[in-house]
């Protein structure tokens, strides 16, 4: 912090000369001090790099987290999967996954502990549809709360997050690109009541190891758009600016175990 201060050098009696000193050392204190922000007491972090474009950090506490739009009750809710559909979970067959196993219980896929699930099958471009639902008792807060994720190629996620009344960094709440991109709007359900993500995903593309084109992402969270055509500037990264490693053209879908009792089902996927 830099304070110009611009002192007349004329008509300046002993008097008026000390009282400016003083005020100018009062503001300087008020510069300088480490007061306390209104961000200090907000989750996130000061100390991380610059995203591109330079204007907020990764996971950066002083972005302004999106405003809440409630979504209507029931709204994109046990969408049936379209003929063309790859279902992958619907509600008592684990066949199309590996990893964990998770918990089957009342139709439902639970994390436990047990590690990240991924589909057998590898996809490209998709479309998906998911739900998911946060632990209806709260714990803790931040991304301590109802923390999961949708990850394609096993790498790009979608954050899942109890964001109701959980504030946390814009870029990790609910539906947030992980580390890059806020959702435009917070539309999550209350904890324990079933949210739906409807995901367009474009894979990026690499010449050899060059990157021709970055993923792509769009998504709507309980029939709210929260995401429109994204280009992601990497693979998820924590605490750090997202880079490309150069992969095949499909790869795995996998869901987080990040240590919470988050639910899943019907879950389907459409090639494109
Ligand atoms: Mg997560």
């Amino acid at each position: 912090m830099i304070l110009v201060v611009v002192i007349p050098l004329s008509n300046l009696d002993p008097a008026a000369m000390l009282k400016c000193a003083l005020s100018t050392g009062l503001a300087l204190a008020l510069f300088t001090a480490p007061s306390p922000g209104p961000q200090d007491d907000q989750p996130g972090y000061d100390d991380t790099p610059y995203l591109p474009g330079g204007t907020w950090r990764v996971h950066d506490k002083a972005r302004p987290r999106p405003s809440v739009v409630t979504p209507a009750d029931g709204a994109n809710l046990l969408a049936r999967p379209p003929a063309d559909a790859t279902v992958l979970f619907d509600g008592t067959d684990l066949s199309q996954w590996k990893g964990g196993p998770w918990t089957l219980v009342d139709g439902a896929l639970e994390v436990n502990g047990k590690g990240s699930i991924e589909t057998v099958q590898h996809f490209g471009d998709v479309q998906l549809h998911v739900e998911w639902r946060s632990p209806p008792t709260v714990e803790s807060e931040s991304q301590g709360r109802g923390n999961s994720g949708v990850f394609f190629f096993g790498r790009y996620e979608v954050q899942v997050l109890d964001s109701f009344e959980n504030p946390t960094y814009a870029d990790g709440q609910a539906a947030a690109l992980y580390g890059q991109q806020p959702p435009l709007v917070n539309a999550c359900r209350a904890p324990g009541e079933w949210q739906s993500y409807d995901i367009v995903f474009i894979a990026p593309r690499f010449d050899g190891d060059e990157l021709v084109s970055p993923a792509v992402v769009t998504v709507v969270h309980n029939g709210v758009l929260v995401q429109h055509a994204v280009e992601l500037i990497g693979g998820t990264a924590h605490r750090a600016v997202a880079t490309y490693a150069p992969h095949g053209p499909t790869g795995p879908i996998m869901l987080q175990d990040h240590g919470n009792p988050v639910r899943f089902r019907n879950i389907w996927v459409r090639a494109l």
